[in-house]
């Protein structure tokens, strides 16, 4: 054989095994109990830390080593590294005060269900590449639609984020609208149209935006008093668009929004989009697993009806980011819009097994299933149900609190664990409170002892506190009731926060 010659015309040495190996066992097994220890005692000792860390844009980077090394570097160095640059720039969401966006907790039978799949890492893009991620995320999905009283008819699919289950249950529904997209695309046919609330998720403008539809091809619904799509609305629209030729696509209706938790019709929608072949989509990113509660029920009725159904059991499932589970009744319209098979992914299997490649835009996927799988079975239905009404009980208790003060206001009902709120002392206008609520948070959040975030309500600035820890107890939420009324009454100059003019 003759040798390998590299341009210069060189003999080069035959590459050997020596230095190419993975780290050896002894030292895996050393470092990964020093790391298991690290992050039970993380975890432990969280609620001691700053949640937030206070650093400005860019100020992280410039502490890194802007090249990677060329050699190897030594476990314990990369890890101190990580314990004193990284650490420090972390927002812990672990943090029993975190009460942003939606709080969440990755729980630790999710963390060890997650170290197993990063240590088995299967690619669960076929059936064949690995049976038991795909059977099992069939199953534990299956277990979710029980879970929340869904029908046998929803079978589901593990994705990262409701940003994806949502875009894939869409283009399914353009699939179905447009028969022709998939080999033609969308040049010349009539413009399509997605409708969803004014309160809907931006992650359905953006799917929208990817399908081609684009940001015109989304029509706002206009929301009642409580922030819920107005139906009649709804229909006047979708007369309208099909008067103009414009072709209904689907309807997104939500189940918790994201600024004020509501929740839309969906029963009603149902009823309005019976036998029109419009696809309807229900967005319970963060409050589907309130269904598995008897007392809360009521709010999902007429979403067994969706054709597809988006639940993240990363933000109140207690599963780690990233967890997205997409309910779909007829999974073959999903496998009609993406399922592109080449010659290499051909399989004996496909027509008795489910290969997930079929099942999205990605071709690769992660066994999320193993951690999910974890987490159902180690709290269980009823510690699940347990854990939920807690929190639901956190977020009335912080809301009784606003309500017994008269300088405070609700800004939207507490259906879940979210309180969306403000202070609104009589003495201020509109403007002032806007002004005051925004300091009012960035001061909560600077204090490093809690965190909540913000949204718009009827124009109006308002707070928002979630509760979705499993580490979050009453005093919690009494620390977090002070501190807000400590930033209210030290003003700007006190609290060391002004805002921009
Ligand atoms: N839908 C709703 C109602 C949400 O609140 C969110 C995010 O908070 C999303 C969708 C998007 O979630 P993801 O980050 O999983 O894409």
């Amino acid at each position: 054989m003759t040798p390998a010659r590299g341009d210069g015309g060189g003999e080069e040495s035959v590459p050997t095994a020596a230095g190419v190996g993975d780290m050896p066992p002894e030292e895996f097994h050393r470092q990964g109990l020093e790391v298991l220890e690290w992050a039970r005692s993380y975890l432990e000792g969280v609620g001691a830390l700053p949640v937030s860390p206070s650093v400005q844009p860019g100020e992280l980077r410039a502490l890194l080593p802007a090249r990677p090394p060329q050699e190897g570097e030594g476990m314990d160095r990369i890890f101190r590294d990580f314990e004193r640059l990284v650490l420090p720039g972390v927002t812990h969401w672990n943090h029993p005060s975190f009460h942003g966006y939606f709080a969440i907790t990755g729980s630790g039978p999710g963390i060890l269900g997650e170290l197993i799949s990063a240590a088995l890492n299967v690619n669960a893009m076929l059936w064949k590449a690995s049976p038991a991620a795909t059977e099992l995320e069939e199953l534990v999905t299956d277990w979710v639609r029980d879970l929340l009283g869904l029908p046998p008819g929803f079978t589901g699919v593990i994705h990262d984020t409701a940003s994806t289950s949502s875009l894939v249950a869409l283009a399914a529904a353009r699939q179905r609208i447009y028969p022709e997209v998939r080999e033609g695309g969308l040049f010349g046919l009539p413009r399509g149209r997605i409708y969803v609330s004014e309160e809907g998720h931006s992650s359905i403008e953006k799917a929208a935006v990817a399908l081609g539809l684009g940001r015109e091809g989304v029509r706002k619904i206009p929301v009642d008093r409580q922030f819920r799509m107005r139906v009649p609305d709804l229909e006047a629209a979708i007369r309208e668009d099909r008067a103009r030729g414009v072709r209904p696509v689907a309807v997104v209706a939500t189940i918790g929004t994201t600024s004020t938790t509501s929740v839309d019709p969906v029963r009603e929608v149902a009823d309005l989009l019976r036998g029109t072949g419009v696809w309807l989509h229900v967005d319970a990113a963060y409050a589907g697993p309130a269904a598995a509660l008897e007392e809360r029920c009521e709010l999902f009725g007429g979403w067994e009806e969706a054709e597809s159904i988006v639940v993240n059991p990363h933000k109140w499932l207690f599963t780690q980011v990233d967890c997205s589970v997409l309910l779909c009744r007829d999974p073959g319209s999903i496998r009609a819009a993406f399922s592109l098979v080449p010659e290499y992914l051909r399989t004996d299997e496909a027509q008795a097994a489910t290969n997930f490649m079929d099942y999205g835009v990605a071709l690769g996927h992660r066994f999320r299933a193993l951690k999910l799988w974890f987490v159902l079975r180690y709290f269980g239905v009823e510690g699940i149900r347990r854990r939920l009404r807690y929190h639901i009980h956190l977020a009335q208790t912080l809301a009784r609190r606003i309500e017994e003060d008269e300088r405070w206001e609700l800004m939207a009902p507490v259906t879940f664990s979210t309180v969306v709120f403000r202070f609104a002392p009589s003495t201020m206008s509109e403007q002032e409170r806007d002004t005051e609520n925004l300091r009012v948070m960035e001061a909560v959040n600077a204090s490093g002892r809690a965190f909540i975030s913000h949204t718009r309500v009827g124009g109006r600035l308002a707070l928002r506190a979630a509760v979705g820890n499993l580490r979050t107890r009453e005093n919690h939420i009494e620390s977090l009731w002070e501190l807000l009324a400590q930033m209210c009454e030290q003003g700007p100059a006190e609290s060391g926060v002004t805002l921009p003019a």
